[in-house]
């Protein structure tokens, strides 16, 4: 049984980058052990194949400095808030034992993320029961924390990655048959392959204003944080 700082969960290979690369590089580097726990192989992505997905997640797990990474293979375009998807994601929730838990922010453009974000809220609670799937001990998470993909509201926790920054963007460009064009022969035109990183880095940068900072990257969360100011 293990007792990591982190489990970052995302719905496709890429979705915890785009949202939280600097984060992951940062805590990593600092010497946190951190998952990321991917919910499908994006098998219905126009770009690459499962097989060249798995191959440039492993790339961007050793970029980030991840203490693992795994796949829960539920079906892509098809996860719902089933008794069974539920229990898959308590389970990884209870090997892994973390203090913190990240999901999808609850609003995006992509179903699948919104899916993600919630079947992720309902295994965080359920996690804690120790009457449900007694076979594995309940595991209380300290917190729950959404991370943006594609849409940004408020962000109520800002994230200096200023010095991260390029572990981020070197872990991005692992993905390369989602985000360049060129990456394959049969390669077709996608939100990603047109200036999406750039956007990206946009967006982080532009929460980083005022602060000092260069990049930043945004979260929120649904229940109060327990903090003392001095
Ligand atoms: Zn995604």
């Amino acid at each position: 049984m293990q007792n990591i700082d982190i489990l970052v969960f995302g719905a496709h290979a890429d979705d915890a980058e785009i949202g939280m690369g600097g984060t992951i590089a940062k805590h990593a580097s600092a010497g946190r052990s951190i998952v990321i726990c991917d919910l499908t192989e994006a098998e219905m992505s126009s770009n690459g194949t499962v097989e060249l997905r798995r191959q440039e997640a492993d790339a961007a797990s050793a970029v980030l400095g991840l203490y693992a990474r795994e796949n829960l293979g539920l079906p892509d375009r098809g996860l719902e808030l089933s008794r069974g998807h539920i229990e898959r994601v308590v389970q990884a929730i209870r090997r892994w034992r973390p203090r913190l838990v990240f999901a999808p922010y609850w609003v995006d453009r992509h179903p699948d993320h919104v899916q993600a974000s919630k079947l992720i809220e309902e295994a965080v609670f359920n996690a804690k029961l120790r009457n449900y799937l007694p076979s594995l001990p309940a595991v209380q998470v300290e917190q729950l924390i959404y991370y943006f993909i594609n849409d940004m509201e408020h962000a109520s926790l800002a994230v200096d990655v200023s010095e991260h920054y390029e572990t981020k963007r070197q872990a991005l460009r692992a993905y390369r048959s989602q985000f360049e064009l060129s990456a394959s022969a049969n390669a077709v035109e996608t939100p990603l392959t047109s200036g999406y990183l750039e956007r990206v880095e946009a967006r982080d940068s532009l929460l980083a204003q005022g602060r000092g900072w260069a990049y930043a990257e945004g979260f929120a969360i649904k229940r109060p944080y327990g903090i003392s100011f001095f």
